[in-house]
Formats: structure tokens, sequence, C-alpha cells
């Protein structure tokens, strides 16, 4: 196996706990604990991402060896490698939850690849912790297959996103009550190493907030921005307008992350501030899942089915307030409120300039203004109303000529035909409208479809698809994940013989267990 590069500056640079195993406790004045993985029988390796094994350096001969299923399933340790679980609180549905940390991630440790960029690699699954409170510390064969595959789709999205770089089966069962209806049953376990420069969370600077450990606090801010945030240094003193700038970055990183998950339907489901990253990456994959029919109401959490906190149209809103509690955490290390406003206003700014321009992408216009968001909301409410495809909709507006009021050419993306001959004068009148708005826009018929497919893929992890994928794998098929691996890489791409994984959600999986609706049971 190669020798990776290992920087473990976590670690080498902040404080640990002294305490060592994994007895559940609260960990106090410290930002970790060393905790190793828990082996398991019979790791195997199902799936890894290409493209990530590439840039930390694995050969094709590391991957098809039987010690790299053994390191990431947590069964050995590479030279250089300081596994710890790290301390970490949160905000979860609206509330105070005081300390969490990783109750079932280990950091194996932080590599530098061959450009020198840092790289965190992180078991998910891995056994107990001191965070584990009262659960495993596992993780099902379905919700590492959920996680491998969209965190990869999200990424050749072009959404900002945690990477995952294998797949491990361990061959131990997992009792998990999936429903939490008192019928727990045994499912195959499974590990994901994921792979980010940082999986510092805005939970991180919560727990030391909340605690009143002003120096804990001060002293993470200032490593992660000097480990995360280097471009913001100019010499080498942290100062209030270093601060205030990493503020406002985390602001606009988060803006721009949730801009692109409303231009692609995705729905996190759980937006907990202990799954919001710093980087302004997508984290954490739970519960999340992608709209189908166009539904700002949608949530696929069950767990949150009445609230619908996290539904699909309230993600901009709870990330500035998620921003909000990380700006209250802040307060100590700054002297006055005013960068923490300042940083938050930022975040409706950037957001609103990210938005446009994923809207000015999906209808194909050079830049997005203001009347253009308002005629996309006016899309929305027609394809809520009539029960539309997100995905297929914008895919195939692209090939429609506005001038010709014709809804056939988008047949594909109407759930029901009744609604859409109902809908269909409205869809008309506002195929007009837009026809009307395109003759004011630059751009020649073909740039405007070469926009429009650039910004609306043909190809997302539809919810059912990643459950057929699981269905085969638990039957010991693994060939549905590496397909969907496959087909998720290029995303805007029409690829053929490949339409069904294109189409719309069938009827079977409207109201079907991890099609529509999942729990938190991971
Ligand atoms: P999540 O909603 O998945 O982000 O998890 C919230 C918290 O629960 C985090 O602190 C997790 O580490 C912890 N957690 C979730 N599942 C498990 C598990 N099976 N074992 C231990 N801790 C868990
Ligand atoms: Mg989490």
């Amino acid at each position: 196996m190669i020798t990776l590069r290992f920087d473990n500056s976590f670690v080498r640079e902040l404080p640990g706990d002294p305490e060592t195993g994994a007895h559940r406790r609260q960990v106090r004045a410290a930002l970790y604990s060393r905790t190793h993985p828990t082996p398991v029988p019979a790791p195997r390796l199902v799936a890894y991402s290409p493209e990530v094994a590439t840039f930390l350096g694995f050969s094709p001969e590391d991957l098809a060896d039987p010690s790299f299923a053994q390191v990431f399933g947590g069964n050995a340790l590479l030279e250089g490698m300081e596994p710890y679980a790290a301390n970490y609180g949160g905000h979860q549905f609206g509330n105070w939850a005081g300390q969490l940390g990783d109750g079932r991630a280990i950091t194996l440790g932080e590599i530098l690849d061959a450009r020198g960029e840092r790289w965190e690699l992180q078991l998910k699954g891995a056994g107990p912790t001191p965070y584990s409170r009262g659960a495993d510390g596992r993780a099902v064969l379905r919700s590492s297959i959920r996680e491998f595959l969209c965190s990869e789709a999200m990424h050749h999205l072009g959404v900002p996103t945690t990477r995952a770089l294998s797949l491990v089966a361990t061959g131990e069962p997992v009792m998990r009550d999936m429903f939490y209806d008192g019928h727990p049953r045994p499912e195959p376990g499974a590990v994901v190493c994921r792979v980010a420069p940082s999986f510092i969370r805005f939970g991180s600077f919560e727990l030391p907030a909340a605690r009143g450990d002003t120096a804990l606090l001060s002293q993470l801010v200032d490593f992660t921005i000097r480990r995360d945030f280097p471009e913001l240094l100019d010499g080498t003193d942290v100062t209030e307008q270093v601060r205030s700038e990493f503020f406002g970055q985390v602001c606009e990183r988060t803006a721009r992350m949730i801009a692109h998950w409303m231009r692609v339907g995705f729905v996190h489901g759980v937006m907990n501030t202990d799954n919001m990253s710093v980087l302004g990456l997508t984290i954490d994959y739970g519960p999340y899942g992608w709209i189908d029919d166009f539904d700002p109401d949608w949530t696929p959490n069950t767990t949150d089915a009445d609230q619908r906190r996290y539904r699909f149209g309230n993600q901009p809103r709870i990330a500035l307030w998620n921003l909000n509690r990380l700006a209250n955490a802040l307060v100590p290390v700054f002297d006055s409120l005013e960068p923490l406003r300042a940083g938050l206003e930022r975040y409706l700014a950037a957001f609103d300039q990210a938005n446009r321009a994923g809207i000015a992408g999906k209808l194909g216009l050079a830049e997005g203004r203001d009347e253009d968001v308002a005629l996309m909301q006016a899309l929305h409410a027609l394809l809520q109303a009539a029960e539309v495809d997100m995905s297929i909709f914008f895919r195939e507006l692209a090939e429609v000529d506005p001038r010709v009021p014709n809804l056939d050419p988008l047949r594909a993306a109407f759930y029901d035909p009744e609604k859409m001959k109902r809908a269909e004068p409205e869809f008309n009148d506002w195929l007009a409208r837009y026809a009307a708005r395109l003759r004011s826009d630059p751009a020649s018929p073909g740039e405007r479809r070469a926009r429009m497919r650039a910004a609306n893929p043909r190809y997302v992890l539809r919810n059912y698809l990643a459950q057929e994928a699981i269905d085969r794998a638990e039957q010991g098929d693994d060939a549905g994940i590496l397909e969907l691996r496959e087909i998720l890489r290029r995303p805007y791409e029409d690829q053929p013989g490949r339409e069904r994984f294109a189409m719309r959600r069938p009827d079977w999986a409207r109201n079907r267990a991890g099609c529509s609706m999942l729990s938190c049971s991971s």
C-alpha cells in the first residue's frame, strides 16, 4: 500500500481529552477524544470513487489489495494515522442539544495530496466513541450506500460537498428499528470513508461557547482560519478583521451551497447546526431526498413530518437561522457585534446573487434579473399545482421553443395527465411570458439550450433509484451501486441506453419507505 503523507494538525495543535476509551462521557476543555475504530469480522470493499482514490494517490493495485478493505473497514491503521472522534454540540430541530460529537465517525488523519492539498479521512460507522451516547457507533449498509452515492453525485453536479473514498461492507449485522415502531431487525453493516478538507461544523464552535470556554473557542477559531482559510491571513496574526472576514466567508459559502441545493432539487433533511460545515460543504447525508414532483413543502425526513422545519423551500431560511446560531457562538471572540451582523447580511446578498445565477442557468438567461425571480416563482407555483417533475421539466424545457406554446414536449414531466390538461392554458401563458423575456436576452437559441443543459441535470439520485440499488445490495448484488455511481459521474450528459434512470418516479415508489420517506435510523 502507498505511503500517505499525514499531517495531523487537528490533534497536534488542539487540546484533546486526556481520558481514553469509548465509555460515554461529557468531554470538557477538549475538542476531540482519541478513539480507535472497532474491528469488524469481514470487511469487503463494495465500491470506491475512482476520482477520490486518484487524487489521494491510491493506485489500482492498492484498491485491489485486501489490506485496503481492512484499513477502510476499521481493522487496521496505516503508518501515520492518529484516529480521533471530534467533540461538538449543536442545535437539533431548533433546540440546543448540548454535547453531541462524532458518535460514529472516527477521523483517521489528515493527508496532504500530491498538490499539497489537505484531506481529512473519516470513517463513518466505525464503532463506538465517547460521543455515541446510547447508540452503537455503527451504520447500516442502506444509509452508507446513500451517503456514498449522494456525496459523489453532488460533487459531479457541481454542489460543494464532502466526498466519499470507499464503501466497505463489514460482515456484521447492525440492529435497527427503521420505523421506530418497536420492531428492530438486523441489517447488514457498512463503513464509508468520507473525505473533506475539514469536518469542522457550526456546532464545533457552539459547544465551547455554550460552556463559556472562551479560550477554547478562540483557539478553535484561530486554528480553523489558519488551516482552512489561510487565504484570509495577511501576516501572521488572526486579527478582528481576519475573524470578520472568516465569518463573512462562512456565510457566503453557505449561501452558495444552499442556492445549489435549490437548483438541483436536493433536500438535506437534517439541517441541524452539527450538520453544517464551516466550509459550506454539504455534510452528513442522512434522511436526505430529491425532489421528484416539485413541492417546496416536501421533506424526506419522517422525524420532521409534522413541523417540516427542513422542507425543501425552507432551506434558505434555516441556513440563515443556523448562521445566527454560529454568530451567537462567536460573539465572545469579537470586540463588537458589527462584523457578525455584516456577515449575516453577506449571506442574504450572496444567496440572492447565487439564486439569481441558478435561475438564469435554469432558464438559459445571460443574467438573472428581479423580473426573473418573479418569473421563476410563477413557474414554481404552476409546477407545484400541476404535480410536475422538477428535473425532467427543466431539462426538457431546453428543447422547447417557447414562441410556440405547446406542452407536448414536456409531457414526460407530468405525473397526472388530467392535471396537465387542466393546467395547459396557464403553462401556455407562462411560456409566452418566458418567450417575451427571451427576446430581451442577447443569447442565441443555441446558447440558451447549452446554458440550460449545464444547469439542469438529466440524472439525479432519485430516492427510488437509491432504494433499488440498496434492495439489490442487500440481496448480495452490488452492481446497482456501481451502475448509479457511473451514471451520476456525468449528470448533465444524455446517456443513451440509460433513459430509465431519468424517468419520473414510478407509482410503486410514491409512498414506499426509503423512496419517499426516510427516518433518521441509519
Ligand atoms: P446525525 O443526525 O446523523 O447527524 O446524528 C446526530 C448525532 O447522533 C451525532 O452526534 C451522531 O454522531 C450521533 N449518532 C447518530 N447515529 C449514531 C450511532 N449509530 N451511534 C452513535 N452515535 C450516533
Ligand atoms: Mg451529524
